[in-house]
């Protein structure tokens, strides 16, 4: 774990980077009924961090889950790898297209 969290210190500030027993309890669960604990809570706030965390997900063969409200009923939202939230830092969407995309 210890490995895991400096890693991730690499790419986000402490603040934003969530190991604690307590915080991956918290964040664990969406709105199905499956369970799985986060080895690490992740809030980036950029394109380039998102971009970073891609890259150590696939050096470090650990996947990402994005969670975003966490009201998908069939377990999407919820992981035992490294677990991206957007619900604070991604408000910024703007729909393009007449719709058809969206730009964050
Ligand atoms: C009462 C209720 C009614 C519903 N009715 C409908 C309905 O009528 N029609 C319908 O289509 N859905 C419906 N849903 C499903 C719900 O709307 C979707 O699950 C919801 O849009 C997911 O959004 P979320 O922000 O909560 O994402 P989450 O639950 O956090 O994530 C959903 C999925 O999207 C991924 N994800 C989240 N954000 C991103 C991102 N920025 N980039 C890439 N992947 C991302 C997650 O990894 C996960 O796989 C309903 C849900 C509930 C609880």
């Amino acid at each position: 774990m210890k490995e895991l969290e400096k890693g991730l210190l690499r790419i986000l500030p402490p603040a934003r980077v969530k190991t604690r027993l307590i915080d991956r309890y918290a964040y664990a669960s969406d709105a199905s009924h499956f369970f799985l604990l986060p080895k690490a809570v992740v809030q980036p706030e950029s394109i380039e961090e998102i971009k970073k965390l891609f890259a150590f997900s696939h050096e470090h063969n650990i996947p990402v889950t994005f969670r975003a409200g966490g009201t998908s009923l069939s377990g999407q939202g919820v992981t035992d790898g490294i677990l991206v939230d957007l619900s604070n830092y991604w408000r910024k969407v703007v729909a393009e297209n007449n719709g058809n995309s969206v730009r964050g």
